[in-house]
């Protein structure tokens, strides 16, 4: 269980964790993967969300996940690429979260992931959290941790440090 203070800090902030899935680059799983290259290579992230043609979230594609299909005998072949579509190569086994935030759970998940998939109860996408945005809050935490709780430290606490 989070200590109280931090919980509630982390849930006073949790409105800026979202970036929307209006603004976020994805792929559609019918998407052929000389698409899903470009656009990678365009948006410069290394893992991006693939969505089907209702906005449902259905896994994550890699530029390595791509490129790991262009490796023939003889080197890299990118003609494989138009026809091969996204599905055939997405990550599906990816953890999502909903709202409201379980925050003990994201947390949890953030250690492994860098950015954490949100849908709603029909699995439609609704954005992203990423490691950076938490990271953020949890910065903010530790510089004011004290300045808006008192902390002090148990007296089995303080016998272990002497
Ligand atoms: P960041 O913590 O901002 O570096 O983002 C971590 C990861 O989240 C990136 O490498 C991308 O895979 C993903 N990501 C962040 N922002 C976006 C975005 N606007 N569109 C698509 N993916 C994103």
């Amino acid at each position: 269980m989070l200590a109280k203070a931090v919980a509630t800090m982390l849930e006073e902030r949790q409105a800026h964790f979202l970036i929307p899935a209006s603004i976020v680059a994805n792929v559609q799983e019918d998407n052929h993967l000389d698409h899903a290259f470009m656009v990678l290579t365009k948006v410069r992230y290394a893992k991006i969300p693939v969505l089907d043609n209702e906005q449902r979230f259905k896994g994550l594609i890699s530029l390595a996940m791509i490129t790991d299909k262009m490796m023939g005998l003889n080197g890299i072949d990118p003609g494989h690429l138009g026809s091969m579509v996204v599905k055939d190569v997405m990550e599906t086994d990816v953890p999502t979260i909903t709202l409201p935030y379980d925050m003990e759970k994201i947390l949890h998940l953030l250690v492994d992931q860098p950015f954490l998939v949100v849908v709603d109860q029909h699995q439609t996408f609704t954005g992203i959290v990423t490691r950076r945005e938490v990271m953020k809050c949890v910065n903010y935490i530790a510089h004011d941790l004290e300045r808006q709780y008192m902390v002090t430290p148990l007296p089995a606490q303080q016998d272990d440090k002497k």
